[in-house]
């Protein structure tokens, strides 16, 4: 596998709006795009930083994943994000490592990316997600 670029870094808020105003008006950094990604009761958004990105994610729902990690974590870094030529075989490749992995098959995530994340326990605490955008 080879990893090519820190493709964006997830963080959890409560609101959304709220905190891309923080990026626009304190940062200078401008949102290009929200959307909502049904299945994972998210609204989320991509702010380009130079060649990577800062995806906002807000929950939809009380029962979805990051209302349950800003439950219990609080708000803040929730994923890192690395981009691979080829998710199927990063995939493979992690499992025949012994990796332990939330997603077995690559799912379609945010801005048309096929994502797939790597389970906490196997990574020291950090929720890794395996990205491929064409
Ligand atoms: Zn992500």
């Amino acid at each position: 596998m080879k990893v090519k670029k820190v493709d964006h870094i997830g963080i959890a808020v409560k609101n959304l709006d709220e905190t891309m105003k923080f990026y626009a008006d304190a940062l200078g950094l401008k949102t290009v795009a929200t959307e909502v990604v049904e299945d994972q009761k998210v609204r989320i958004a991509f702010i380009p930083v130079g060649d990577s990105e800062v995806e906002l994610i807000e929950s939809t729902s009380p029962d979805g994943p990051v209302a349950k990690f800003i439950e219990s974590r609080g708000e803040g870094l929730q994923h890192i994000a690395f981009r691979v030529d080829n998710i199927e075989e990063a995939l493979q490749e992690l499992k025949s490592k012994g990796i332990r992995l939330i997603d077995e098959k690559p799912r379609k995530g945010g801005g048309g990316a096929m994502i797939a994340f790597v389970h906490p326990k196997a990574t020291n605490g950090v929720l890794v997600e395996i990205t491929q955008r064409d």
